[in-house]
């Protein structure tokens, strides 16, 4: 899909796809039974639904950041064909569509690094070496998530992929500034940007809220990767480790988010790529936003 933007203040931000990929819906809604969760979207005779797999580019006065960087490049074909993935629209490709390059990005930031928020970080050179995609950002991931993932259990080992992060971390060790900005808890990184700990879909996962001029947007990464996520406190799904933890997370960020009127990004979803939320007595909605 097409770059989407937005204005959030003096803040320009976009929306770019690393393209669709498919995963199980039952594992997308957790205890929900698929009489319910079909109603809201349809699975494929594998049982799989559609999954948009958003990145969130944000203009900021202190350079250009993205937010997680899809499936990337160096996926096996047999993990293509499980996923579902037939196109070759890269994260890194679509910075193009907006006149931009891997090299003008300053920051990449992990919302998690599960492997299809983090695939991207890396690239292979013409002899197979990882290097950095981006080669002059620097890339903040939170310690206790780079922790979890580094050393994943018999439930978790699955959604990890190490050469998405350790080399960069390595990288670090030797150079100069460090390409890795380990984070210990919510973090101010620019004026305008901040990322907040999540935690329940993992233990660190974060979010990244960008302020400007009395606005808020938020990139809601795997908090609620659909609209419907956020919309109903009980759909979580059962990826998530803590899945109580992440009831509890989506009830306190809908209540800010509601109080602050803000533009929310879903970034696995392809109808309700952003919105705001609205509410009826008990019922809370989700109404798409357009670009
Ligand atoms: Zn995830």
């Amino acid at each position: 899909m097409a770059p989407l933007s937005y204005p959030i203040g003096r803040v320009r931000v976009h929306l770019i796809s690393d393209g669709l990929f498919r995963t199980d819906g039952g594992a997308a809604f957790g205890v929900v039974p698929r009489t319910l969760w079909e109603k809201v979207i349809q699975p494929d005779a594998q049982h799989r639904i559609p999954m948009e797999l958003w990145s969130l580019l944000i203009e900021s006065t202190e350079g250009l950041i993205l937010v997680d960087t899809g499936h990337g490049h160096r996926l096996s074909p047999k993990r293509r064909e499980q996923l579902g993935v037939v196109d070759d629209l890269r994260v890194d490709r679509r910075l193009a569509d907006l006149g931009f390059t891997p090299a003008d990005v300053t920051l990449v930031i992990n919302t998690h690094l599960h492997a299809d928020h983090c695939g991207g970080n890396l690239v292979a050179g013409s002899d197979g070496q990882l290097l950095p995609a981006f080669p002059n950002a620097t890339y903040l991931m939170q310690r206790l998530e780079l922790a979890d993932a580094t050393y994943p259990n018999e439930r978790t080992r699955n959604a990890y992929v190490c050469e998405n992060f350790l080399p960069l971390v390595n990288l670090c060790q030797g150079s100069e500034g460090g390409i890795v900005r380990v984070l210990s808890g919510d973090t101010r990184v620019t004026p305008e940007v901040q990322v907040k700990v999540t935690p329940g879909h993992t233990r660190a996962h974060q979010v990244v809220i960008v302020e400007s001029e009395g606005e808020t947007g938020v990139f809601l990464g795997d908090v609620a990767g659909l609209a419907v996520h956020l919309e109903r406190l009980a759909w979580v799904p059962a990826f998530d480790v803590e899945p109580l933890v992440s009831m509890e997370t989506k009830r306190a960020l809908r209540d800010w988010a509601w109080r602050e009127n803000a533009l929310l990004f879903f970034q696995h979803d392809s109808a309700v790529p952003a919105g705001r939320l609205r509410v009826d007595g008990e019922n809370w909605h989700v109404e798409a936003v357009e670009r």
